[in-house]
């Protein structure tokens, strides 16, 4: 269907509603995903008492969210970007949509080398809508199924979703109706304006130079401000055209490459951090002043009381050091970070308002994982009956906003990582591993080695109980691999015995 076509049935169908007025206002959605983000890395606390990090870093604008609205202490991602940000718009498991590493370039593998592993042939292009792309997954995106509902779709960052070359690399090609800044690559060249961004004058820009943002080129301003400015620009179109807006404000910080915003570095210098930590914290206070300016134009528009937000990053923060140095953040009491199957790589900080529904100032403890967005944000919409082309995995969290029950405790949670992401830490390396109440299993593909963890009793995943609770690691193991035959989950193979490796249950066996 034309876009021309879309928004004529759309100014009839909510001026309808308007004189109609039988159904409330569809609710605006603002998506806020910040990158590589910790769930220490904000002076708000996640944890039951606050840390030395909360104080670290200044958050004033998240804060205020918290207050406002309901935070999660258990929102789960998985361990890297591009896995993430596709179960985010196609409600699919790692496991099922095979983007288990990040993307960039077409049929182009990003994992490492391994001394004993060769990683299979997962989608290594990504996601894509349309059907007949190599190594893609096929999926109906969530800002299309918006899109037909009459939502103003606005895609502002890092996109991230395919490779170069590939439908999935254009967010316009997945339903947005606007993007700012967003292609293949998970991270910019620059956060300069001063630098463009990354793109030399006179010479064919590397695959990291930030696109679409030439008015800023030259001018003194941080990649995080002029997307803001940019978010705000595209949010006063939505308000011309009355249509409800989405905006997925998937910001590039707090990825790499780790560069002071000069707007509040000299401030964390100060207070004695060194240079890489007081790049990253002002970073992070960069970040937490777009959302603050983003919630500030909603009460200026009166239209905050309608409007949701949710705030998510999107892999743990990056403690790992890939290239030597120190590295900028931490996630203490969680294990390790980015890349990990430990807490510190996949646990997030997350916050959502919902005015009238969600209670302000509230903190949830229950667990969910980064594919439940798609059939909230649908449900939120009056869309949670969309058809999709794909078979999801999310599980609508809509019940908990509304502070109406709780996560099964029965529920597994489930990631899968055949791949290598290249720094070394506690929990990196190719595994699969399974969540279910308090227990938490790992089961390490190179190894064959299995980490079980309570993590109501050991959040720092320091006690690995899996040579003691044999009956545990079994019923776990079972529950992983029954989970993994039913989506076919693909498995490296042992170079020198030519094996497949075996799922979990197997494993156990032999
Ligand atoms: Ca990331």
């Amino acid at each position: 269907m034309r876009a021309s076509h879309i928004i004529l049935i759309c100014f009839f169908l909510l001026e309808f509603a308007a004189v109609g007025n039988s159904q409330p206002p569809l609710p605006n959605i603002l998506l806020f995903l910040v990158d590589d983000m910790g769930w220490q890395d904000t002076s708000v606390p996640f944890w039951d008492k606050p840390t030395p990090f909360n104080r670290r870093f200044y958050t004033p604008n998240m804060e205020r969210l918290a207050r406002e609205g309901m935070q999660f202490t258990q929102a789960y991602a998985t361990p890297v970007c591009s896995p993430t940000r596709v179960s985010l718009i196609t409600g699919m498991n790692a496991a099922r949509h095979r983007v288990t590493n990040w993307t960039l370039r077409k049929n182009t593998s990003t994992d490492g080398q391994h001394p004993s592993l060769k990683f299979p042939e997962w989608n290594v292009n990504g996601l894509s809508p349309e059907a007949g792309i190599e190594r893609t997954v096929q999926a109906t995106p969530l800002p299309a199924l918006l899109k037909q509902a009459c939502y103003f779709t606005i895609h502002c960052g890092k996109a991230h979703f395919g490779a170069i070359g590939t439908p999935g690399e254009n967010p316009l090609n997945l339903g947005f109706d606007v993007n700012i800044a967003g292609h293949a690559a998970g991270a910019p060249q620059s956060y300069r304006g001063l630098e463009n961004f990354g793109n030399e004058e006179g010479e064919a820009p590397s695959v990291w130079a930030v696109p679409g943002l030439e008015k800023y080129h030259g001018q003194d301003i941080f990649l995080t401000e002029a997307l803001t400015r940019e978010a705000i620009a595209a949010l006063d179109q939505a308000q011309e055209n009355g249509r409800p807006f989405f905006l997925y404000m998937a910001h590039y910080a707090v990825h790499t490459p780790i560069m002071a915003d000069p707007r509040f570095y000299q401030k964390y210098l100060d207070t004695g951090l060194d240079s890489i930590e007081a790049r990253y914290a002002s970073m992070v206070e960069g970040m937490d002043k777009s959302l603050g300016d983003l919630m500030a134009y909603l009460d200026e528009k009166g239209v905050a009381d309608n409007t949701v937000i949710l705030f998510m990053s999107d892999n743990g923060g990056l403690s790992a050091v890939a290239r030597g140095g120190e590295p900028h953040t931490h996630n203490k009491p969680l294990s390790s970070g980015k890349g990990s199957a430990h807490e510190g790589g996949i646990r997030e900080p997350m916050l959502v308002k919902w005015p009238g529904v969600v209670k302000p100032g509230s903190s949830n403890d229950n667990y969910l994982i980064i594919e439940d967005f798609f059939p909230t944000i649908l449900e939120i919409a009056g869309l949670s009956k969309a058809p999709t082309i794909q078979q999801t995995d999310g599980v609508s969290f809509l019940p908990l906003l509304r502070g109406e029950g709780q996560t099964d405790p029965d529920r597994p949670l489930f990631w899968h990582f055949p791949n290598e992401w290249g720094p070394q830490g506690p929990g990196i390396g190719a595994f699969s591993a399974v969540r279910q109440g308090n227990w938490k299993l790992i089961y390490y593909h190179a190894s064959r080695t299995f980490e079980l963890f309570n993590l109501k009793r050991d959040i720092g995943e320091a006690n690995n109980l899996a040579g003691r609770k044999g009956r545990k690691v079994k019923a776990l193991a079972g529950i992983l691999s029954t989970y993994m035959e039913s989506v076919e989950a693909q498995m490296p193979v042992e170079k020198e015995s030519g094996q497949v490796v075996p799922l979990p249950s197997q494993a156990l066996k032999e």
